[in-house]
């Protein structure tokens, strides 16, 4: 019997909308979750681990793993390179388990067209004000970072619209809650919930009625 493979989740927002605490208080709540650690050329902030965080690399490493086309996607974000591993997403998405990837809209847009049955979620601030201060509130990026990033923020807020589901992160929980009843769809659709009950599926769907 072959096992149903898990769903990929592409998760995109503006710097500081909170993606990144979202998807960890998500990790935290729900077991069988992964989320895929990028590459990355950007330098460290404090408190980052290499390979928690990121896979941290040089430009000239990064371009090679390029040139070996072991990225299922790859871009450019604030002049820094970013990257998820193609054989990482693959072999996660075999075992069952269900995958998020935190990526840019570029990288989206690429995942989107290799492999169409991935589900987008886009995050978003309840205001540009509140963007900037949670930035700022972060305390891991320096002024002129933080302005070149709100920046970004309305470029990148426009390609909300590409995705399939929308989720506004004023309130923490409201929004963890939210992003809890995707995944939990996810695991309520046909495919998944045939192979979980699979025996009850044969049970009720044989010939033979029940005498009582
Ligand atoms: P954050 O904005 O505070 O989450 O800052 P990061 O440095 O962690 O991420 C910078 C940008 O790179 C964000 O837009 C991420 O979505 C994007 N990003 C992170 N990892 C990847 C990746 O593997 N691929 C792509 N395409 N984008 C990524
Ligand atoms: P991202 O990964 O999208 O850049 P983070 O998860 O790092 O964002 O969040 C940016 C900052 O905003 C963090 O300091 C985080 O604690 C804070 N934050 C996240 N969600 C909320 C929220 N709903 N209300 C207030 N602050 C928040
Ligand atoms: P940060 O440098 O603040 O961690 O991330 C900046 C942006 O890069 C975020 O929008 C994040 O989603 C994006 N990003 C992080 N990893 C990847 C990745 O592997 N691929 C793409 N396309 N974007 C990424």
């Amino acid at each position: 019997m072959t096992q149903a493979t898990g769903t990929l989740y592409i998760i995109s927002a503006p710097s500081g909308a909170g993606k990144t605490s979202l998807v960890k208080a998500l990790l935290d709540q729900i077991e069988t979750v992964r989320v895929s650690v990028s590459h990355t050329t950007r330098s460290m902030r404090p408190g980052e681990i290499d390979g928690v965080n990121y896979h941290f690399t040089s430009r000239e490493t990064f371009l090679e793993l390029v040139g070996h086309g072991d990225f299922l996607e790859h871009a450019e974000v604030f002049g820094n390179l970013y990257g998820t591993s193609q054989s990482t997403v693959e072999k996660t998405l075999a075992e069952g388990h269900d995958l998020i990837l935190e990526i840019d809209w570029q990288g989206a847009e690429q995942v989107r067209r290799a492999l169409p049955q991935a589900r987008s979620i886009f995050i978003l601030p309840p205001s540009q004000k509140d963007l900037r201060e949670r930035l700022t509130n972060r305390g891991q990026d320096d002024s002129s970072v933080i302005d070149r990033r709100m920046a970004e923020a309305v470029s990148e807020m426009s390609h909300c619209v590409e995705y399939d589901f929308l989720v506004i992160n004023d309130c923490f929980q409201t929004a963890l809650e939210d992003l809890k009843a995707i995944l939990r769809a996810g695991r309520l659709s046909f495919a998944r919930q045939q192979d979980r009950h699979r025996t009850l599926l044969d049970a009720l769907l044989s010939e033979r009625v029940a005498s009582q």
